[in-house]
């Protein structure tokens, strides 16, 4: 079922949703159930999966030189969602980023989403390579999340890339996109970056969901800003319990988003990591409930790799 039908079908109710990332290269489908099951009782009614592109490593050589390799550390974004459709009965929401793939790749792995009983994708433009500054395409790939959406959505209408016309066995996939109420940070400004994404909504995009945030004020004047926009489609936020110290450097300068004062004297005050986790935790909780007063449809939780905390706010919350 389409993450939309999900919202309407709620009648108003805040769903409980969250992002798992693949288990790195060599691990088995059991360590990420072993991360799922206790977020099941919660019924998500969706499951979000991260995709990773390739990196490049430096393995030595017998000669002594280094050896630039390419390699996937967390694949199997595609095999995760069927699997987790299967095993949990849930849908899941792939992420499908332009970086890494030409178009008829693209168009590849949007068939094989299509025959597996996928209906959702997050179009992303995704991330830069970690060795480069910053982002390139694929030759014959996306540029932007933008023209990543004009192609699913040619595919929902039965537009493949070499047709001439459309024929008539179309895909149906509900389209999300990632919004930042801090600003995405190669945007020059926030007025520019919500005029690019209210044209993914122009161009089919049929919800949002955000960046992670630590305060609400950001949340409640972004949606306000989109909607002077005329941007009108449902703005997930999204949120991540707080589980280490480091986090408190790690987070702003991986996703560009500032942490407020309050919580990070809270975390710096902390003795330990599992007294920095629990902050986290009630920070997460505190959060959750006025964006529940608020009325938004969901509450999607970034677990990146741990459910411990989650599973604290959900148990709270649901
Ligand atoms: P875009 O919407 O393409 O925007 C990129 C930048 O270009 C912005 O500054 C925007 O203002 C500007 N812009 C947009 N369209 C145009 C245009 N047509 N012309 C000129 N400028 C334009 N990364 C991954 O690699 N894998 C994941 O699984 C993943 N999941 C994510 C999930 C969420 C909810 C979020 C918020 C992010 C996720 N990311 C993921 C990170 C994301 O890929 C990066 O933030 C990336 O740098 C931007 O992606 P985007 O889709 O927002 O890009």
């Amino acid at each position: 079922m389409k993450v939309t039908d999900h919202f309407r079908n709620a009648n108003g109710k805040t769903l409980f949703t969250f992002e798992i990332l693949p288990p790195l290269k060599g691990e088995n489908l059991h360590t990420l159930y072993n991360h799922i099951d206790p977020l099941m009782e919660f019924n998500p009614p969706f499951i979000d999966v991260t995709y990773h592109r390739e990196e490049y490593i430096y393995k030595q050589r017998e000669n002594g030189l280094l050896e630039k390799r390419s390699t996937r550390k967390r694949p199997g974004t595609v095999g995760i969602c069927a699997a987790l459709q299967g095993h949990y009965k849930v849908d899941t929401v792939p992420h499908l980023i332009c970086g890494g793939f030409n178009k008829e790749e693209t168009e590849n792995a949007l068939i094989d989403l299509h025959f597996l009983g996928i209906d959702n994708v997050l179009v992303l433009r995704g991330d830069c390579v970690k060795s480069e500054a910053r982002f390139v395409p694929e030759p014959g790939g996306h540029h932007y999340a933008t023209e990543l959406i004009d192609q699913v959505v040619n595919m929902n209408n039965g537009v493949y890339l070499d047709d001439e016309q459309a024929n008539t066995n179309g895909t149906n996939f509900c389209i999300g996109v990632a919004g930042y109420p801090e600003k995405h940070f190669e945007a020059p400004n926030l007025r520019s970056d919500l005029r690019w994404l209210k044209r993914k909504i122009e161009l089919g995009a049929d919800y949002i969901v955000t960046q992670m945030f630590f305060d609400n004020q950001k949340y409640f004047d972004f949606v306000n800003l989109c909607r002077e926009e005329g941007i009108d489609v449902p703005i997930i936020p999204g949120l991540k319990p707080l589980t280490t110290k480091t986090q408190l450097s790690l987070l702003p300068s991986l996703f560009h988003i500032d942490i407020p004062c309050d919580l990070a004297d809270a975390v710096e005050a902390c003795a330990d990591n599992k007294a920095a986790a629990q902050v986290g935790v009630e920070w997460a909780i505190k959060q959750s409930k006025e964006l529940m007063e608020f009325g938004v449809p969901c509450l999607h939780y970034y677990s990146m790799g741990k459910s411990g905390s989650v599973r604290k706010v959900a148990e709270a919350l649901f």
